[in-house]
């Protein structure tokens, strides 16, 4: 157990019992240390243990209590915020999904095993915004989160890179699995995109994937990810590029996969 974990109180229920275990010991121990001296002084010392133990119990009684209450009570408001704050670090507070760093971070933790980057951006969001107002373009960037939650399998990454648009990590992805993902994703959005908070919105997103290969950097992933999203973007939208980059060849090699 880490050591961190013994100052984790998250309920009062957790105060009360730690309040009660201190207490005991508070008591305990000066009453302990007042009757050591009884093993060597024997019966002689029983009258003065009688006297001795009376403050030595009541004082710790009375005053313990109190003071571990404001202890432990300050220990669980500072729980509380660590969460609080862990979870704002954590999760975007908009759509619910890994915020940049936190996805970059766990997808680093996740590149031994390989994988595919995904990169997705919503198609012509800004005019989203100017025709029906930045109340319904946050209605649409939260529906994204819920079809690329709905799409992938719980083991992808999923988080939002900033503004409208995300990123995907899946964890040991093939190039077909990849293409199968972003094929899924480009259809379902199209369906999902079609009617948001009673507008007709048709919303659609772009999508660039690369493939991550153990000679390149994540960053490098990411770039090559950026760059077959941006083929996306002007060979029409609504479709999703492969980006392959290997040993032999490490020029972008874009498929051009239309997503049907
Ligand atoms: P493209 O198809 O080329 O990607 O065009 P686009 O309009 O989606 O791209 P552009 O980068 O021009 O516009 C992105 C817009 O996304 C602009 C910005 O106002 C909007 N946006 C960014 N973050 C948010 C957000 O949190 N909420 C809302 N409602 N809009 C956002
Ligand atoms: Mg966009
Ligand atoms: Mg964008």
């Amino acid at each position: 157990m880490r050591i961190e974990k013994i100052f984790e109180i998250r309920t009062m229920r957790q105060v009360y019992k730690l309040m009660a275990v201190v207490t005991v010991f508070a008591v305990l121990i000066p009453v302990a240390t007042f009757a050591l001296p009884f093993f060597h002084y024997g019966e002689r010392y029983l009258r003065f243990f009688a006297i001795a133990s009376i403050p030595a119990t009541l004082i710790p009684l009375f005053i313990t209590p109190p003071i571990a209450f404001i202890v432990l009570n300050l220990f669980r408001i500072q729980t509380l915020t660590i969460d609080k704050v862990d979870h704002y670090v954590r999760y975007d507070t908009l759509t619910g999904v890994l915020t940049r760093a936190y996805l970059l971070g766990k997808t680093r933790d996740a590149l031994s095993a390989g994988g595919a980057f995904l990169m997705i951006d919503a198609d012509h969001f800004k005019a989203i915004n100017d025709t029906h107002g930045h109340d319904i373009g946050d209605e649409a960037l939260k529906r994204i989160a819920e079809v690329l939650r709905k799409a992938l399998t719980t083991d992808a990454l999923i988080g939002r890179l900033g503004g409208e648009e995300f990123g995907v990590f899946l964890p040991g992805a093939s190039d077909t699995q990849a293409v199968a993902a972003a094929e899924n994703l480009c259809k379902l959005m199209r369906e999902e995109g079609r009617v948001i908070a009673g507008k007709e919105l048709g919303l659609t997103v772009s999508i660039g994937c690369a493939l991550h290969r153990d000679e390149n950097t994540l960053e490098k992933t990411i770039k090559l990810a950026d760059s077959a999203l941006y083929h996306a973007k002007h060979s029409g939208r609504d479709r999703y590029f492969l980006a392959e980059a290997t040993d032999t060849m490490p020029a972008l090699i874009l498929k051009d996969r239309m997503a049907g």
